[in-house]
């Protein structure tokens, strides 16, 4: 095939999405290069910034990605942001396609008096805290306060209420932030209650989740709920396994361990009330469950309770943000598509621009859903290939960045990041001791002779 028959795709994002369809990309039956850009000098997105620290055995899946990275065709373009060091308009120019796959970084709130209190926090920061994401690096968590309360019932609302249930020794030994570990040992917390909305069989989180906080020494697990499979025909497996989990978990009682997860369901935080600009306790009212299927919903009962708490973190979501010169589905913040072929906000399609992964469909399913979601838009980019390669091309955007004194990052540079993470981490009896802050992962990039 001659070079210029080659499809020059750009992704953007270097998490699960944008590796599965690069991988997809280069394995496919049309010769193509791909260029990963990356804002951060580091891959992998949630893959090493959102999987637990103890849930080492999902960040392997990073094998996989390695191999994609290792393909003939594929560059890594790391310590890049796309609207900041090259606009989407220079990449159009630089390349046939442009596949954004950049996830879902932002928290949701919840909308209620007193969330600006100390004491209250987003997951999506205390997960980039404990995980050492350098956005989140100089944020301070004050851990003070021997109840936790996590708002929402999602497997990332599971993954905060184990790191804050875990046994401190365990977690010295993960990849976890030097900061996290600190606060997490001078915190006196033994208690985290968890707190839905909506009623156990709707619970978003999946059994196995739940397990791996149960199956934790030292802590026990009470279920509050009535959890019966009376009235509840229509149940989806995943919601058939939580219960009959759940109902197990309350019959064997939480026993007398030193620490405790609490499921409270069909309840929603009104307010947080607080001391001195600190969370205090929280403002709860019961809900009732109105509707039937998928569209169940809580509907407030007008009882209203406070729980004391110091220490609320509200889990509800990750939100996608707009990239410079993109369309935006400000409502569901996802980049519009059909099927992944970007459209404007009237539903045109965007000649030469694709989406994959969260900020596509919205933040759902676990990481493996991403291989069919990439899958999918590539399959219609390659369908679109003769008017792809008709697009002509103008801009070297590698050349362009180096004109502008972008310190790119191969994929060759960032194995001496891993490296000296992964040696730091052994001289100090952990998986890997983390490079928080981009001028060091960039001095380990690039050492001086
Ligand atoms: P999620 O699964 O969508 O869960 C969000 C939770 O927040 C739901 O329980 C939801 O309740 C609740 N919620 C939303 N708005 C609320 C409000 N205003 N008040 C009270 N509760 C509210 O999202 P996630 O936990 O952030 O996870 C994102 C994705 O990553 C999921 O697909 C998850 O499975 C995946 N993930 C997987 C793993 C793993 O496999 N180990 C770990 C982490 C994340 P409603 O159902 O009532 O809306």
């Amino acid at each position: 095939m001659a070079e210029a028959d080659r499809l020059k795709i750009a992704v953007v994002g270097s998490g699960p999405a944008g590796f599965y369809a690069a991988d997809a990309l280069l394995r496919g039956p049309v010769s193509s290069s791909v260029d990963l850009f990356e804002r951060l000098p580091v891959p992998f997105g949630l893959v090493r910034y959102g999987v637990a620290p103890d849930h080492q055995g999902i960040k392997r899946v990073q094998v996989a990605f390695e191999r994609t990275a290792a393909l003939p065709g594929f560059r890594f373009f790391g310590n890049v942001e796309v609207g900041r060091d090259v606009s989407v308009e220079e990449l159009l120019a630089g390349y046939h396609a442009v596949l954004f796959a950049t996830g879902a970084a932002l928290d949701r709130s919840l909308d209620i008096p007193g969330e600006e209190l100390s004491g209250s926090y987003a997951a999506t920061s205390f997960v980039g805290w404990y995980n050492g994401h350098p956005d989140f690096v100089d944020l301070k968590f004050s851990l003070a306060a021997e109840r936790a309360v996590v708002v929402g019932m999602g497997n990332v609302a599971l993954d905060v209420a184990r790191i804050l249930l875990h046994d401190r020794s365990e977690l010295a030994k993960t990849d976890i932030s030097d900061a996290a570990l600190a606060a997490l040992r001078a915190s006196p917390v033994r208690e985290v209650v968890l707190l839905g909305r909506r009623g156990p069989a709707q619970a978003a989180f999946d059994q196995g989740e739940l397990e791996a906080i149960a199956d934790l020494p030292g802590v026990g697990v009470e279920v509050d709920a009535d959890v019966s499979f009376a009235d509840e025909a229509d149940l989806l497996p995943a919601a058939r396994k939580n219960l009959a989990y759940l109902a197990r978990l309350k019959l064997a009682g939480p026993g007398s361990k030193p620490r405790l997860l609490k499921l409270r369901f069909l309840a929603s935080p009104v307010e947080l009330l607080g001391d001195n600009g600190r969370v205090r306790a929280l403002r709860i009212e019961d809900n009732r469950l109105v509707g039937a299927g998928p569209h169940i919903r809580a509907e407030p009962t007008g009882k209203v309770w406070e729980l004391q708490t110091g220490l609320v973190i509200r889990s509800v979501g990750y939100r996608g943000a707009a990239t410079p010169g993109l369309p935006f589905e400000a409502k569901r913040n996802v980049i519009p598509s059909s099927a992944g072929r970007v459209t404007n906000l009237a539903g045109e399609p965007q000649l030469g621009l694709y989406t994959a992964g969260w900020i596509k469909r919205g933040p759902s399913g676990l990481i493996g859903t991403n291989k069919a979601d990439s899958k999918e838009t590539v399959d219609l980019l390659l369908r679109d290939t003769e008017v792809l390669r008709g697009r002509a091309l103008r801009v070297d955007v590698a050349e362009l960045l180096a004109s502008r004194g972008v310190q790119l990052v191969s994929f060759a540079d960032y194995r001496k990041i891993d490296a000296a993470e992964k040696a730091r981490g052994e001289a100090r009896g952990k998986v890997r001791d983390k490079l928080e802050r981009i001028p060091d992962m960039l001095a380990a990039a690039f050492p001086k002779a």
